[in-house]
């Protein structure tokens, strides 16, 4: 059969390749995958389950439950002082996956730019070339704490610009936006007329102090269309639970697209959702605790066994420099695997300019870190 020609600069996920090797090995430690080591909380299962027992197995509004979208909307308003109206302003999606790609289908023309920064997660580009549209890469590197800056984003910005993504906290760098540059961010977004995506998918996940998000300043609601969901914080991947709030006329013209190849997002998904947001502060709060303390150990170790790594302020990765071994991000992948049998993403799976870095999660136990890391030691320590 026919493939359609737009599919065909869409490379497989460098994340995915590099992991059906893994699958036919034994006993292998990996700091691969990104999400969490915990099961979904207790209390949030129940909720599923009961959601089941009570009969809930239908079709819900296209836009998701009213419930839950008036839950996030307040959780919204604590957040930035900013309200959303749940009727129109708020999309219950599945997963955040599917909100970016409803968010650049609905404002993104072919021919037009998206900047996006690299390293970035994996899905953007492709979903870039899948509305038609052509990504603009901004390269970011360790010296600057893989955080870009407000005057190379305003060179790359052209007439062809129609959105900007932002992913804070960061995967695969942990990064977080410094306060000046998420208010830079802003100014840029309103001066240049330019929307931003912010996804924050991991914005519970934030280790030193609050996060600084370009939505903080004022009239950015009418210029972002935010991103967030269940399945990092809450530690529920496989529900596909997710959400989009934005000006009024993205909601909808995403909607417009939701509502024909997604109907609505899983009604069970969105039963248990309520329940994360009403009863589930305190689950949260351990899984960080325990996040960060993984965290410190990880980028501790990384940095003392001469793997350059910048202190990640959130999500769950750290993202050292190889070059010192002289090695390039896959062959240091593939020998570590062979000789090590660990695990972990080359950085050139999130763009070119993740060449000479790894990326590890530390979303694992405290033990499986601790011998994964040993083993890199040891493969490190002929090399540097
Ligand atoms: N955005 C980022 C930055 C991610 O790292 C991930 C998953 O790894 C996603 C989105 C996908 O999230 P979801 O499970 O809500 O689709």
């Amino acid at each position: 059969m026919k493939i359609s020609s737009r599919l065909s600069d869409v490379p497989p996920s460098g994340i995915r390749e590099f992991f059906e090797l893994v699958l036919n090995m034994d006993d292998v430690l990996s700091l691969g995958v990104g999400e969490p080591d915990f099961v979904t909380p207790w209390r949030i299962r129940e909720a599923g389950i009961y959601s089941l027992e009570t009969g809930y197995t239908s079709y819900t509004s296209n836009k998701g439950l009213l419930e839950l979208r008036e839950l996030i909307a307040r959780e919204l308003h604590d957040r930035y002082s900013i309200s959303y109206d749940p009727d129109e302003e708020i999309l219950i999606t599945t997963g955040v996956s599917e909100g970016f790609d409803l968010a650049v289908r609905s404002v993104v023309d072919p021919g037009d730019e998206v900047v996006v920064f690299e390293p970035s997660y994996v899905s953007y580009d492709p979903c870039v070339k899948f509305s038609g549209g052509e990504t603009r890469r901004i390269e970011l590197d360790i010296d600057s704490g893989f955080v870009p800056s407000p005057d190379v984003i305003r060179e790359n910005i052209t007439e062809d610009t129609a959105l900007m993504v932002i992913n804070n906290p960061n995967n695969p760098t942990g990064s977080c936006l410094d306060f000046e540059t998420a208010r830079e961010i802003s100014m840029i977004s309103k001066e240049y007329d330019v929307p931003l995506l912010c996804d924050e998918i991991y914005s519970k996940l934030v280790y030193n102090g609050e996060l600084h998000s370009p939505l903080d300043f004022d009239g950015m609601k009418d210029n972002c269309i935010l991103l967030d969901g269940f399945s990092k914080s809450h530690a529920m991947t496989g529900w596909r639970i997710g959400y989009a709030a934005g000006p009024k006329e993205v909601i909808s013209a995403m909607n417009k697209i939701h509502q024909y190849t997604m109907l609505c997002a899983p009604i069970v998904s969105q039963k248990a959702a309520v329940e994360a947001i009403e009863n589930c502060e305190n689950e949260v709060t351990e899984m960080v605790k325990e996040y960060n303390r993984r965290r410190r150990l990880v980028y501790g170790r990384f940095n003392r066994m001469g793997l350059r790594c910048s202190e990640p302020d959130g999500a769950f990765y750290v993202f050292p420099s190889i070059k010192k071994t002289g090695l390039s991000s896959e062959e240091f992948s593939k020998q570590l695997l062979e000789e090590e049998k660990v695990a972990v993403v080359p950085g050139t799976a999130f763009g070119s300019a993740g060449e000479g870095h790894i990326r590890c999660s530390y979303a694992n136990s405290k033990e499986v870190l601790k011998e994964a890391l040993d083993r890199i030691e040891r493969f490190v320590s002929d090399k540097i």
